[in-house]
């Protein structure tokens, strides 16, 4: 049976009504002022699994506020077994850049005519909009962005927030706009037949499903892996999408070139790719260095945990990942 749910299972703030519990399914629906309308299963919220890291709570929290922006509330019940999936395609923003354009987007988007403030509103759904960890981020930011001409800021009483953008944030959000118009998604990928197989079978459909022309190197070119061909191609793509399984080198130069053309990517990756990195370190050359056999999954976890990787197992479970994904970060031709 339901106890009472008094704070935010995400967010941990404290609710200003209790969240309702729907006696015929288990669940609890959460009102909270940062995160917006969600439900959580009742398993979940027992379990208390939610009490996790920092990066989480402000992701989870971002996902059900843009939606509750959105469309009113988050679309699907929160549980153990999608939590994984709701993480691995929820967009949030790799960096402090992805979290500006966020926040500013946020603000032009609830602007009724260019330099008219936002409504006065608390400052709990703006922490979310940025997917910022707390107030003092957000305030930081927003001071940050108001001296370096991009926004106007006010604080009219503790706790409520104003802004308006600047004309030097409308040109910042206009010059996103132009790469947002492609209708590419380029797709960096190791050349193999069972990858073949999965980009005509879970690549391509998913890229169309979003309205948008998937870009395979290999299918248009077979000379030079890196030549000038891919990096225009790259270059007029909306999106990259870079699966790691068979760790092929060009791969990650496409993902690194796409990333600093801050162009959104994708990671993905096979579930049951294994990898062998080494676990000590040589004191001298004559040494051998000792490696172990790794799970890649296992790897992340450590090493790119701020790219969040689709790990996937079949072709049918890549499709619909990569569709959830690209629809979160907004890269959809409609
Ligand atoms: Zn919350």
């Amino acid at each position: 049976m339901g106890d009472d749910l008094t704070t935010c299972p995400i967010c941990k703030s404290e609710l200003q009504r209790a969240g309702q519990y729907i006696f015929d399914r288990g669940d609890y629906r959460v009102e909270c002022r940062r995160c917006g309308i969600y439900q959580v299963d009742g398993d979940l919220h027992e379990d208390r699994t939610l009490r996790s890291d920092e990066r989480t709570r402000t992701t989870l929290s971002g996902v059900m506020r843009a939606a509750t922006d959105r469309q009113g509330e988050y679309a699907e019940v929160l549980t153990h077994d999608n939590i994984e999936r709701i993480l691995a395609s929820s967009g949030a923003p790799d960096g402090v850049d992805r979290q500006i354009d966020l926040f500013l987007h946020a603000i032009g988007r609830d602007e009724e005519y260019f330099g008219r403030t936002t409504k006065t509103q608390p400052i709990e759904p703006w922490i979310a909009r940025a997917f910022l960890p707390d107030e003092g981020t957000l305030v930081g930011l927003a001071h940050e962005l108001a001296q370096a001409g991009y926004i106007n800021f006010q604080e009219p009483r503790p706790h409520y927030v104003q802004f308006s953008l600047r004309i030097k944030a409308w040109e910042r959000l206009r010059a996103r706009q132009v790469a947002k118009q492609s209708s590419q998604v380029f797709v960096a990928r190791w050349f193999c037949a069972e990858m073949e197989r999965v980009h005509d079978d879970a690549i391509v459909p998913a890229v169309q499903d979003v309205g948008l022309v998937p870009y395979c190197v290999n299918r248009e070119h077979f000379t030079d892996p890196i030549d000038d061909t891919i990096i225009a191609e790259i270059r007029r793509s909306r999106a990259v999408i870079v699966d790691v399984t068979g760790e092929r080198p060009s791969v990650y130069f496409e993902a690194g070139f796409a990333r600093g053309l801050e162009i959104p990517v994708i990671w993905t990756c096979n579930a049951s790719w294994t990898t062998r990195l080494p676990v000590r370190v040589a004191a001298s050359s004559e040494e051998q260095i000792e490696t172990a056999v790794m799970r890649w999954n296992d790897r992340l976890h450590f090493d790119t945990e701020h790219f969040p990787h689709i790990m996937w197992t079949d072709a049918a479970e890549l499709r619909k990942a990569l569709v959830n994904r690209l629809r979160a970060l907004g890269i959809s031709g409609r």
